[in-house]
């Protein structure tokens, strides 16, 4: 799971799980996710101008630590939100961009990395190019569906359309607009070796929520998406429109009616269904699934794991009972859509104009050589990420990371082996996982290898559609060899970090281990507090719901005893509610269930972190800096992390389809650690104040 925050990364994903899938599709769609030019903290601490004295901390931590901020800070129009460290995404943007315009320059031999990179780019800032041809790269496409005769071929045109595009606990991407989406990863139950995971899929628009929920700003962007994608289907050359997309419109409703929640989605228990071909037949009739396979190429894989069978039930079944016609007309928009970028600028605005402004709230896109980079970094990532952690990651910076990880992992040891509720036994399973975990600092043992990957100047359209294809064919590739626990799972040029469970590793990324995160010279207090959170929000995941659920070797086995599990359910029961209880408008609150993961390690990682930060000390006074304690600093560099301004219908989507929390709430966990209130004084009376009863204590 990714640590990171809202939506501000160029990947959707943040930090373990910082970032969000359905989001992801919304902001990489729209290039919303290159943060803007806000200045740097201006010195090697805490961002003391930020603050906003005429807040208690007591009251609203978040506002306290941010509030300045916010107060002068303008949501740039091509941005639907930014965040405090929004310099530090802008800055390896530049940097990206830079190594980009190199490769472009550098006249490198055909097939080269290099001349992948300078041809994507290319490529994509052709607009001229990309306009002469008009939907001439679509057609050949659009002409198969067209001929798509009887439910069997559009069997087989459905698997066509399968790709490598969800992944369920590692950057917890649930969205995909095909019928059905790929994810390969060690196996829930031979973790030695990689297994197929099948996940629901088939819808637009990011959550099935935007099609069942009954609250206004639902309502009207419902009526905006059938209007969108109308649209799309005129400029593509369709007639009949309205009527092909209310139609359109009627069945992604069908299924999302089917789709499992978000909340759901997170139990891997109900998630672990094996079922073999023949399964699929008995358990989800309607889909000629043999067919669906052939077109997928996988009539050779004999298992899958299905993570929500219901909706594979149901989604098979509207298959066979919606008209051909129908679903011919959703795989053609779904075409048209899922390619706008690459197409001319009328279909390109027009997609923007939806889900950039209307569902995220941004009037504005980005320029164009932002999207081109984020373009490269989506589909050359390692190729991009190999040059970029040559030059700016150096090896004092790896060791000063890994210094932090083992002070907080020992940090973890200490307080596992002080738990009273556990027991001897499960403590020793999870001291085993510490001890075989693999925390990845900066960058990859080894890079992916591109040479399969056809990049041809000039082609667009092509391009996009080969790099899906190109993963898709390498993640198949994989499909039952050995497991490589070292594989990682973000680019070194993502601002974020990741937690692996099935592999048991996490993953830092070279772009995240710079200010505001993490600054060699910044004083260790804001180091723990910054960067050091996050590290124990990413160990933590190992413990949590979910990683209580994997062993140290990645199985899926329950190591702990029913009083472990009780205890843990009480305690994070009362997590949930207390989120329950927060509600950023009138009319939606945060959903305490679907963010619990997240808000359990936020809190276990400033748990952990603060006391890495006491043991670093070795007993040494820290002195005062900025006029604050050490303590102070800890906790400011925290709620500084999560300092945002988001538009209102990006942050609706994000409490909506979210695992994390909006950053407000996650800066204002520290109410649940005793030494934030020793720290800011913190009375009862105040907002935030809870009873040491109340605090909830997890690790
Ligand atoms: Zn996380």
């Amino acid at each position: 799971m990714k640590f990171r925050h809202q939506n501000f990364s160029s990947s959707r994903a943040m930090v373990c799980a910082l970032l969000v899938l359905s989001l992801t599709v919304l902001f990489v769609r729209l290039g919303a996710a290159i943060p803007a030019d806000v200045p740097a903290k201006p010195v090697h601490g805490i961002a003391v101008d930020h603050i906003d004295r005429s807040v208690q901390p007591g009251d609203d931590f978040y506002h306290y630590a941010n509030g300045a901020w916010i107060k002068k800070t303008v949501i740039p129009p091509d941005r639907a939100a930014v965040g405090v460290f929004t310099a530090l995404s802008d800055l390896t943007n530049k940097r990206t961009a830079a190594l980009i315009e190199e490769a472009a320059n550098a006249k490198a031999p055909a097939g080269s990395s290099t001349a992948k990179i300078a041809d994507l780019y290319n490529s994509y800032m052709d607009e001229a190019g990309i306009e002469a041809k008009g939907l001439k790269p679509l057609k050949p496409h659009l002409d198969a569906i067209a001929a798509i005769k009887d439910k069997h071929e559009l069997a087989h045109a459905l698997g066509e359309t399968l790709r490598a595009d969800v992944d369920a606990l590692n950057n917890t991407h649930f969205h995909t607009p095909n019928l059905f989406g790929l994810w390969v990863a060690p196996g829930f139950n031979d973790s030695e070796h990689y297994a197929a995971y099948l996940l629901q899929g088939g819808i637009e628009l990011p959550d099935r929520e935007y099609y069942l929920s009954d609250a206004a700003s639902m309502r009207d962007a419902r009526t905006k998406y059938v209007a969108h994608v109308a649209a799309m289907l005129k400029l593509a050359g369709f007639t009949d429109i309205d009527a092909r997309a209310k139609r359109i419109f009627d069945l992604e409703h069908a299924i999302a009616e089917k789709h499992t929640t978000l909340a759901d989605n997170d139990d891997i228990h109900k998630a672990n269904n094996t079922w073999t071909q023949a399964d699929f037949n008995a358990k989800a009739p309607g889909l000629e699934w043999a067919e669906y396979f052939r077109g997928a190429g996988l009539s050779q894989q004999k298992e899958f794991t299905v993570w929500q069978p219901t909706a594979f039930s149901a989604e098979s079944a509207l298959v066979a009972s919606e008209p051909l016609e129908t679903w011919k007309d959703w795989l053609a928009y779904h075409m048209i859509e899922d390619h706008a970028d690459a197409l001319p600028k009328a279909l390109s605005d027009e997609s923007f104009a939806f889900f950039g402004k209307t569902l995220s709230g941004t009037p504005q896109r980005r320029p164009r050589w932002q999207r081109g980079v984020f373009v490269v970094d989506r589909w050359l990532g390692d190729a991009v990420g190999k040059i970029y952690a040559e030059r700016y990651f150096p090896p004092e910076a790896k060791a000063k990371g890994q210094e932090m990880v083992a002070n907080i992992t020992a940090a973890f040891r200490k307080r596992i082996e002080a738990l009273d509720w556990m027991a001897p036994a499960t403590k020793a399973e999870a001291q085993a996982k510490l001890s075989a975990l693999y925390v990845g600092i900066g960058y990859p043992e080894h890079w992916h290898d591109y040479s399969a990957f056809e990049v041809k100047a000039g082609d667009m359209f092509g391009n996009l559609w080969r790099g899906r294809l190109f993963e898709y064919h390498r993640e198949v590739g994989r499909l039952g060899t050995q497991v490589d626990r070292k594989e990682w799972s973000m680019s070194p040029q993502t601002v974020n970090a990741v937690n692996l469970p099935l592999q048991n590793a996490l993953n830092f990324p070279a772009a995240i281990l710079q200010p505001p995160f993490f600054d060699p010279k910044a004083p260790a207090a804001v180091n723990y507090g910054a960067i050091g959170t996050v590290i124990g929000h990413e160990i933590s995941h190992t413990f949590d719901s979910e990683g209580s659920a994997f062993d140290s070797q990645g199985r899926v086995r329950n190591w702990w005893t029913e009083s472990d599990l009780e205890h843990f359910n009480a305690a994070t029961a009362k997590l949930a509610a207390q989120y329950d209880t927060y509600k950023p408008f009138p009319d939606l609150s945060i959903n305490g269930k679907q963010t619990l993961a997240e808000n359990i390690a936020d809190v276990a990682g400033i748990a952990a972190s603060y006391d890495g930060y006491r043991a670093s000390l070795g007993g040494k006074p820290a002195p005062e800096q900025q006029g604050f304690t050490t303590d102070q600093q800890l906790f400011l560099a925290f709620a500084q992390d999560y300092g945002s301004k988001m538009r209102d219908a990006a942050l609706r989507a994000q409490v909506m389809g979210d695992s994390h929390s909006p950053g407000q709430y996650r800066a204002d966990t520290v109410r649940n650690i005793d030494a934030w209130y020793s720290a800011f004084n913190v009375k009862p009376g105040q907002k935030l104040y809870l009873a040491p009863p109340d605090r909830v204590r997890i690790w």
